[in-house]
């Protein structure tokens, strides 16, 4: 096992967090009063290729595997402030596009894939309920089969980037009788009839990144937008899962890379009691629990990753690494805002948003108390 960077993945990594960087610059919000990132802004994130880092190169993706996925991300985090616009790209494209790449249909696939690589439309995912969250499959909402289209209804509580999206991964009932595997997908058009997005919730962190309700009422979609068989939903909500799980939270690697960078600065530069902060042990020891945070998140991460490209990924490497590094970066963001002080509270010193950014972590793609469920689950099975 060698998870030292080749060339080609250490010059990704040095263009990714060089876009990070300058991706800066751009300030465009969109219409929904100035908050979420702009249109301009997205198709920027696809000119750079970001939106299409691991989508097959068929559809204008750059046909990544996950571990050079993930290292672009990371790359592009670390450089990149607005850990908002990094979730929703990759919620577009792991959640939204990848199944769509593994599962759709040709004609699906070659509508909307490259679209979706470039930055011309937005993806998003749709499952959960208001009483089906941790418990996902208890999902109310039904596909009924009419002749060639399903009619879908229902009503999807969070779904990121709904209030821009053009496109919806949707899943719902087939066969209700069958719990999670009676569970279909579909590709939803935004301007399909039946379909209605809420208002935007305004939520605590993650702040450029949108999020709403979706409202599925009658809704016919061909045949054709089903991703996979009848019944196949519960495989393609895991495989995107997979995914999310792994190279979405290398953006949480590099954020947190970022903010340890800025406090050892931080705490090297303010002087207290005639020396720098730093130089106090109990300061020194909170950096070196951050840099051990950090590093152990990293760790989890390319191991998963790796394990997914050698075709050896079992659900234990993802939830070990999503736990660890939703934790890590909850914990690492408070520790970087105590050791700046009271500068790290006001806001705008981009310090704080770090703890408001991390909490969600904790909650998508799965809980904390699901993810220590797999792991125990899987701790039974081998003993
Ligand atoms: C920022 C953000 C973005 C999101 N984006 C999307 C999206 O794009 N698409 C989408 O479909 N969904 C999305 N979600 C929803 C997300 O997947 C759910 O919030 C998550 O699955 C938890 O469901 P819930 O909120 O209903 O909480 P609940 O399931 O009600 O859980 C509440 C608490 O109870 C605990 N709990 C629940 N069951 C158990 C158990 N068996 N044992 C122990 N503890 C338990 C949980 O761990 C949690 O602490 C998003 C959520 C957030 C926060």
């Amino acid at each position: 096992m060698d998870f030292a960077p080749d060339p080609d993945q250490r010059l990704l990594a040095d263009n990714f967090h060089a876009l990070g960087v300058t991706l800066n610059a751009s300030d465009e919000h969109d219409r929904h009063g100035g908050t979420y990132f702009s249109r301009q802004k997205w198709r920027r994130c696809g000119d750079i290729g970001l939106l299409g880092l691991s989508l097959p190169e068929r559809w204008g993706g750059l046909g990544l595997d996950s571990l050079s996925t993930a290292i672009a991300i990371e790359a592009f985090a670390r450089g990149h402030e607005d850990l908002g616009l990094v979730f929703s790209a990759c919620a577009h494209l792991f959640a939204g596009a990848m199944p769509i790449a593994a599962h759709g249909t040709d004609s699906v696939r070659d509508e909307v894939l490259p679209k979706l690589g470039s930055g011309e439309w937005i993806a998003a995912n749709a499952i959960t309920e208001a009483e089906a969250g941790s418990d996902v499959y208890a999902m109310r909402a039904t596909a009924v089969r009419d002749g060639d289209r399903y009619v879908l209804d229902g009503v999807k509580s969070y779904v990121t980037n709904a209030p821009l999206a053009d496109v919806f991964v949707v899943y719902a009932s087939t066969d209700p009788r069958s719990g999670y595997l009676g569970i279909s997908a579909f590709v939803v058009h935004r301007d399909t009839p039946g379909v209605t997005v809420g208002s935007p919730l305004p939520k605590t962190g993650l702040a450029s990144s949108p999020l709403a309700p979706v409202y599925l009422d009658g809704v016919a979609v061909p045949v054709a937008n089903r991703l996979g068989g009848e019944g196949d939903g519960r495989d393609v909500f895991t495989g995107s899962m997979e995914w999310e799980r792994t190279c979405l939270f290398a953006a949480y690697v590099g954020a947190m890379d970022r903010q340890l960078g800025r406090t050892v600065a931080y705490t090297g530069e303010r002087r207290q009691f005639r020396k720098p902060l730093a130089r106090h042990q109990a300061v020194a020891h909170r950096l070196a629990d951050m840099k051990l945070r950090l590093e152990s998140a990293r760790l989890l991460l390319y191991r998963a990753c790796w394990a997914r490209d050698q075709g050896t990924v079992r659900p234990l490497d993802v939830s070990l690494a999503k736990l660890g590094i939703s934790e890590a970066a909850t914990l690492n963001a408070l520790d970087a805002v105590h050791l700046h002080g009271g500068a790290g509270i006001v806001e705008g010193s981009g310090v704080e948003r770090a703890i408001a950014d991390a909490v969600p972590a904790a909650l998508f793609s799965g809980t904390s108390e699901i993810h220590r469920d797999v792991i125990a689950a899987q701790l039974r099975h081998e003993t």
